[in-house]
C-alpha cells in the first residue's frame, strides 16, 4: 500500500512529501479511505502509531472538496493534554501546508483573546475539552459549523475527568456530522460514549507499536550484492545464540539458508511453500539448538516463538513499520536483551527514517569495511567471504552446537531434508 492509492489532492501529497512519510502506517492503511468515505470511525491506536494523520490527512481532503462557513471552523478535534493539543495542530499545519487550510489550538494556561479570534478565522480547531467550555460559557465561540469531531486519546480525556465538559460541547455541535474516536484501551465507559456518539462506526485497531526497551537497533547501508558476505562477517564477529534472518521471498529464504549451511553453520528455514512436518521440523530443530540459525520470510515467521533468539536480522527490510516490529518482537523476549540488525540497500522500499519516526527511536548506523554502499560495482566477487577461523569463532560463541564442528563442510542429511 501507498499513499498514491489514496487519491489525494496534490496539495495534500506535496505535505506528505514535506513530512518524509513514504508508506503508509497500519492505522493510516486501515483508518484513511474510511474517513474519506464520510463514516464515523472507531480507532483503536496509541499515540506513536501515526494516527494524527490517519485522521488528518483524510480531513484536510474533505475539507478541499467542502464550502466553509464564514466566521466558524468545521472541523473540532479534542485531546486532552496541552501538548498533544499543540503537537496534532502542529501536524495539520504540516500536511496541510500547501492547502491553505488554517488551524489553531485553543488550550489553558494562554489568553483567551487570541484564540477567540483565531476560533473565528480557523476551519480546525484542536481544543482541550476545559478551555473550550470555558469559551463557550463565555458565548465567545460558534460550533453551529462543525462537521467532523474528533476525540483523540478518548480513554485518556475519561480518566482525567474530562467526560461532563465532553457532554456539554457535543451539545453544541450540529447533530449531522462525521465522528471518529480514537482511544489506546476500550473500557466500559469508552464503549458507552462510543455507542452515544457514533453512528454505524467502521472499527479499525493496530497492535501496540512500541519498540522493546532491551532490543538495540542497527543497520548497515550496503549493496545488494554484498548483503550474503556482510551477513556471513557479522555472524562471524558476534556472538550469537539463535540468530532469525528475514528474507522478502520464500525463494531467497531457501537459497540463504543453504548457503549458509554450506558455509558450515547450522542453518535451517521457513516459509510458506513447505509442509505442516516440514515446517515443524524446522521450528523444532531451532528450537532445541541443533540450528542455531533460521532463514524466514514474514508468513512463516508469525507462529515463531522461541525464547533464546539473540538477534533478529532483516536481511531484507520489511515493507512496512508493523512488519518490521513483529520481527524484532521476537528478540528480546521474557526479559532478556535482543539485537536487531537490517543490512539496507537501495533495492529496499522502507527507509530507516520510518522507522525511526513511527517507533521514536534512534538506531545505529554501522560500518564495515569491504561492505558500504558505494555506487560502483563490486571489483572482486568473493573478497568479502569471512576466514574459516572466524567461522569457527561464530559456532564456538554458540550454546548449541558442541557438535557443529564436526558438521561443518558439509550439511547433515537431516538438515538438507529439513532445508
Ligand atoms: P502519531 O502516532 O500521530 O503521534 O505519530 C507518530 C510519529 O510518526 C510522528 O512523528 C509522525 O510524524 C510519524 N508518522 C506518521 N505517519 C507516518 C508515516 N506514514 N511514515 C513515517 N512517519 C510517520
Amino acid at each position: 500500500m501507498t499513499f498514491t492509492s489514496f487519491s489525494f489532492d496534490r496539495r495534500i501529497v506535496d505535505g506528505i512529501k514535506a513530512c518524509n512519510y513514504e508508506t503508509p502506517t497500519p492505522i493510516q492503511t486501515q483508518a484513511i479511505p474510511q474517513v474519506l468515505a464520510g463514516h464515523d470511525v472507531m480507532g483503536l491506536a496509541q499515540t506513536g502509531t501515526g494516527k494524527t494523520a490517519a485522521f488528518a490527512l483524510p480531513i484536510l481532503q474533505r475539507l478541499l472538496g467542502s464550502r466553509p462557513t464564514q466566521n466558524a471552523p468545521s472541523v473540532l478535534i479534542l485531546a486532552p493534554t496541552r501538548e498533544l493539543a499543540l503537537q496534532i495542530n502542529d501536524n495539520f499545519k504540516a500536511l496541510g501546508k500547501r492547502t491553505g487550510m488554517t488551524s489553531s489550538v485553543v488550550i489553558g494556561g494562554v489568553g483567551m483573546n487570541p484564540q477567540i479570534k483565531a476560533f473565528s478565522r480557523s476551519r480546525i480547531i484542536v481544543a482541550c475539552p476545559g478551555r473550550l467550555v470555558r469559551l463557550i460559557n463565555r458565548g465567545a465561540v460558534r460550533l453551529n459549523a462543525i462537521s467532523t469531531l474528533v476525540l483523540d486519546e478518548a480513554d485518556r480525556m475519561l480518566d482525567m475527568g474530562f467526560m461532563p465538559d465532553i457532554k456539554r460541547i457535543i451539545a453544541q455541535l450540529p447533530k449531522e456530522r462525521q465522528n471518529l474516536l480514537f482511544s489506546a484501551t476500550m473500557p466500559s465507559d469508552i464503549r458507552k460514549l462510543a455507542d452515544k456518539i457514533l453512528v454505524n462506526p467502521k472499527t479499525v485497531q493496530v497492535a501496540r507499536i512500541a519498540p522493546v526497551e532491551s532490543v538495540s537497533h542497527k543497520f548497515y547501508k550496503t549493496q545488494t550484492d554484498k548483503k550474503v558476505g556482510l551477513l556471513e562477517k557479522l555472524l562471524a564477529k558476534s556472538e550469537h545464540e539463535s540468530v532469525l534472518i528475514f528474507t522478502r521471498t520464500k525463494h531467497k529464504a531457501k537459497n540463504l539458508s543453504r548457503k549458509l549451511s554450506n558455509s558450515g553453520y547450522d542453518s535451517t528455514f521457513l516459509q510458506g511453500n513447505m509442509s505442516q512436518s516440514q515446517r515443524q521440523r524446522a521450528l523444532n530443530g531451532f528450537r532445541d539448538g541443533t540450528f542455531n540459525i533460521m532463514v524466514a520470510t514474514d508468513i512463516a515467521a508469525r507462529g515463531i516463538d522461541c525464547d533464546r533468539i539473540t538477534h533478529v536480522i532483516n536481511f531484507d527490510m520489511p515493507d512496512t513499520v508493523e512488519t518490521y516490529t513483529h520481527r524484532i518482537g521476537r528478540t528480546g523476549r521474557a526479559g532478556r536483551t535482543g539485537n536487531a540488525v537490517s543490512l539496507v540497500s537501495r533495492d529496499d522500499k522502507m527507509h530507516i527514517s520510518s522507522v525511526e519516526r513511527v517507533m521514536r527511536i534512534k538506531m545505529e548506523q554501522c560500518t564495515l569495511e569491504g561492505f558500504e554502499q558505494t555506487d560502483e560495482a563490486p571489483r572482486q566477487k568473493h573478497a568479502a567471504r569471512p576466514q574459516a577461523s572466524e567461522k569457527r569463532r561464530f559456532n564456538s560463541n554458540s550454546n548449541s552446537n558442541s557438535k557443529s564442528n564436526s558438521r561443518k563442510r558439509r550439511p547433515s542429511r537431516r538438515r538438507r531434508a529439513a532445508a
